[in-house]
């Protein structure tokens, strides 16, 4: 594909925050943004040009849709395969295209792929049964993380486990759905690469932000992470393997546990920008979403020099309103245009500077 000219037009699978923000440095960068997504009111599309509501399931609508864009991108991960897959059958161009999609669906093929490209991950096994769970929790030294394979996202879908807890019931909570069970790794810290990848597969990482969690929910990122920078390269290294691998072209989150000995086990990866990246635009020559834009555009890549320290902290459900209205000396705020702030609800978040 030829590099895009300004005014071509970017199709975004999605209509959440991530696509909000998308549009945005797609809309600074001279380009027309598309939405699609089953909500009619949806906080990406009151900033893009164009939003076709419908399921993306419906892969007639959705063809039909993609067939009006120059190239389709997606802002979160549960897109269904098929749907990218029937595109990409009709010669639509879609970036990062359906193997990234495949396999970050499932935590067990995620867990495998990482393995298989020489990333080191926490132990797990696969688990349908309550019966399967003894036997690995012994193995595991006792204790663990039961996750469902699909569709948990913030700590969702997901419960701790001792030896000798109530497996059934555990299993249960999660509504007996095909689950992963993981060593709980006593990790030190956690850190994530955000990498760029381009079309010409030229990869480009931003310096790792150190990642703090509360209920599973990203709470701050800061930079610098304070790694010793061969612990960075060598995650950095690994993100390039796995962007690599899934000879992916965008930007890519891998998250990672850091070890007391500086040992990395990656957790997850996801297919897109990410909310440990969301202090880049505020901070960096070029920010994680219009080096999204810029990759699947075809267009180089853009310089990740970071100007200063900063830190990002999410705003959760009402938290919003102690920073809104308010005068900005605070740091930059920016608000995602949801309706309703619900407990935990990702609303917005807060870059400062911290030199
Ligand atoms: P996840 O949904 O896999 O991103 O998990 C959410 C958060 O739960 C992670 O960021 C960690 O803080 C914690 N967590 C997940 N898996 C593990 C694990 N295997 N060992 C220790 N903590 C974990």
């Amino acid at each position: 594909m030829t590099p895009l000219s300004p005014g071509s037009r970017i199709g975004i699978l999605g209509g959440g925050q991530l696509g909000r923000m998308l549009a945005g440095s797609a809309a600074q960068l001279g380009f027309d943004v598309s939405i699609l997504c089953p909500e009619a009111d949806c906080p990406a599309a009151r900033v893009a040009m164009d939003h076709r509501v419908a399921a993306y399931t419906d892969l007639d609508a959705v063809l039909d849709w993609a067939r009006g864009c120059d190239v389709v991108t997606y802002e979160f991960e549960n897109v269904p395969v098929t749907t990218a897959a029937h595109l990409i059958d009709h010669e639509i161009i879609v970036r990062p295209g359906a193997a990234a999609l495949e396999v970050s669906q499932d935590r067990v093929a995620e867990k495998t792929f990482l393995n298989q490209c020489g990333i080191d991950t926490a132990r797990f096994a696969e688990i349908n049964t309550a019966e399967e769970i003894a036997a690995p929790i012994e193995r595991f030294g006792g204790a663990a993380i039961l996750k469902t394979r699909r569709d948990g996202y913030d700590g969702k879908g997901q419960v701790r486990l001792a030896a000798g807890d109530d497996y059934a019931e555990a299993l249960r909570a999660l509504g007996n759905a095909p689950s992963i069970l993981e060593a709980m790794v006593p990790f030190s810290c956690e850190v994530s690469v955000i990498i760029a990848r381009s079309a010409e597969g030229e990869s480009i990482c931003y310096d790792l932000p150190r990642n703090d969690h509360t209920n599973g929910i990203l709470r701050r990122s800061v930079v610098p992470s304070q790694l010793d920078a061969e612990v960075e390269a060598r995650a950095c290294e690994a993100a390039r393997k796995l962007a690599d691998a899934l000879d992916y072209v965008g930007v890519l989150a891998l998250e990672f546990f850091v070890l007391e000995n500086g040992d990395l086990l990656a957790n997850e990866f996801a297919p897109r920008v990410h909310n440990s990246g969301h202090w880049t635009p505020e901070a960096c020559a070029t920010g994680q979403f219009e080096q999204h834009i810029r990759a699947i555009a075809g267009w180089p890549l853009g310089p990740v020099t970071r100007y200063h320290k900063a830190e990002m902290l999410n705003l959760l459900g009402d938290e919003i309103f102690a920073h809104s209205g308010v005068s900005a000396t605070d740091g930059v705020l920016t608000l995602y245009g949801k309706r309703h702030p619900k407990p935990g609800r990702k609303m917005g978040h807060l870059v400062r500077r911290l030199d």
